[in-house]
């Protein structure tokens, strides 16, 4: 998910109190162990979590890409450019494998449905498949290398190099009835290991998340978007449905011939976010065989405000007569979730045309409202693996694995970046998890999943009546 804040409302923005504050109890972690308590006992827990995480391969499933980071002579991710995963970053903090994304975001133009539209959505897609091809043919074929197989990802991890693969966010570029089901071919061809069939905003194949908000379009599923699952199938292509709304993922699951994953999304009842998934969908994607990729998105991992003090800015905003969903910000950033949306359509930000005493006095009774009700702290990697904890608990380790939507909006404190990928694996370690479990959750699940994809596939390319989808 891409950030829209408003920046011109960090003039008002007061920081709350970073009050350390983490569910306590309700998640027990599976195998519970004591804190470490001495200076020497959390040390030798350090000292096992290092060597875990590096025999373990871990893989992130939804790393954004910028093309203008893959250019032949200045930019690109030999270096650290300040971003949060590059070839730099994964080396320091341990992160082997990264799905990286070809994302093309919903056009809303009168013309997006139309065949300009949909040739302008092809084109970013083709151009970010060839960014990442680009990286590992011609960048730094020495330092990465493209999986298109679990069995390629344990031979490039075996040699020492980073892995890349690739998904597909947004199903969108693969146009209309005359394009879409011969485009999932060419997809897998340049690479594409999963697809979602929207982002946020419906899509040509799919209800969106969004439709919680906006309303539905097609009820889950279009006509189309069940084919290009079909197609997907045969192909072998991972269904993913973290930003498709409930109903298409209901309905995914039950069409679907292979397991389906969610790649980065959290728990509902954890967090109240149309991103995130309710137990049903849990228990749903367990019954599927499929995998639910956590994502350390902060305001997915943790609410950002609290209900005493939205009650008490909607009523601010009421009396200042500014639109409903006028952004105030607040702590978390990042523009997910409610941030993202409402105040300043159109490059009109409400608050920006009161009149200066008016401004003022907003200011004033903000902070009146930060004291009163602070803002959340911003979620942890303990808040993070709470949510793990929790999917754990509810249908099992097999079906749980990890992502981060680095350089899309994700990030939390103590994973804000492929450097500090680490203190993901000593949050487990310090929970109780295994090696065996840690690897399954870091990496194995996921590729159980692609492996289980890939063999239906060629189950379904050998059975005649697969050609006739
Ligand atoms: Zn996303």
């Amino acid at each position: 998910m891409k950030s829209r804040a408003l920046s011109i409302t960090a003039a008002i923005l007061t920081i709350g109190a970073s009050v350390f504050s983490h569910p306590a109890g309700a998640q027990q972690p599976p195998s519970p162990r004591p804190a470490a308590q001495s200076p020497s006992s959390e040390a030798a827990l350090v000292t096992k979590a290092r060597g875990i995480h590096e025999r373990v391969i871990t893989l992130d499933t939804h790393d954004d890409i910028n093309p203008a980071n893959f250019t032949q002579l200045s930019r690109n991710y030999t270096t650290d450019l300040g971003n949060q995963v590059n070839l730099p970053k994964m080396r320091k903090g341990g992160l082997d494998a990264s799905f990286f994304i070809v994302y093309v975001g919903q056009a809303t133009t009168p013309d997006a449905f139309e065949a300009e539209g949909y040739q302008r959505a092809y084109d970013q897609a083709i151009e970010k498949f060839e960014a990442i091809h680009r990286l590992t043919k011609v960048l730094a074929p020495d330092q990465i290398e493209l999986a298109l197989t679990s069995a390629d990802v344990r031979r490039i991890n075996a040699k020492g190099k980073k892995i890349a693969l690739i998904g597909v966010e947004n199903g969108y570029p693969l146009g209309d009835d005359t394009t879409a089901v011969r485009r999932v071919q060419e997809f897998y061809d340049r690479g594409a290991r999963y697809m979602s069939l929207a982002h946020n905003g419906h899509s040509q194949l799919s209800d969106s998340n969004t439709g919680e908000r906006d309303g539905w379009k097609w009820n889950g599923l279009s006509p189309l978007g069940k084919q290009v699952i079909a197609e997907m199938n045969r192909v072998g292509i991972m269904v993913d449905v973290s930003h498709p709304s409930k109903g298409s993922m209901m309905q995914a699951v039950a069409m679907s011939k292979a397991p389906i994953i969610a790649s980065h999304s959290a728990v509902r009842a954890l967090c109240n976010h149309s991103r995130n998934m309710d137990d049903e969908q849990l228990l749903a994607l367990k019954k599927n065989g499929g995998v639910i990729q956590m994502v350390a998105f902060a305001s997915y991992v943790k609410e950002t405000t609290t209900p005493g003090r939205t009650a008490a800015q909607d009523a601010l905003r009421k009396e200042f007569g500014l639109p409903e969903g006028t952004a105030f910000g607040g702590r978390g950033g990042f523009g997910g979730g409610r941030g993202g949306r409402g105040g300043g359509r159109g490059g009109q930000n409400p608050i920006a045309q009161l009149s200066e005493d008016k401004r003022a006095e907003l200011q004033r009774r903000l902070a009146d409202i930060d004291q009163k009700y602070p803002a959340p702290a911003r979620a942890t990697a303990k808040d993070f693996v709470d949510h793990i904890d929790y999917a754990v608990r509810k249908i099992g380790l097999d079906h749980v694995g990890i992502s981060s939507d680095f350089d899309g909006g994700g990030g939390i404190d103590g994973w804000n970046g492929a450097d500090e990928t680490f203190n993901v694996t000593l949050e487990l370690v310090r929970r109780g998890y295994t090696e065996a479990q840690i690897a399954k959750i870091w990496s194995g699940n996921l590729l159980r999943v692609m492996d289980d994809v890939q063999r239906i596939a060629r189950e379904l390319q050998k059975s005649p009546a697969a050609t006739t989808q």
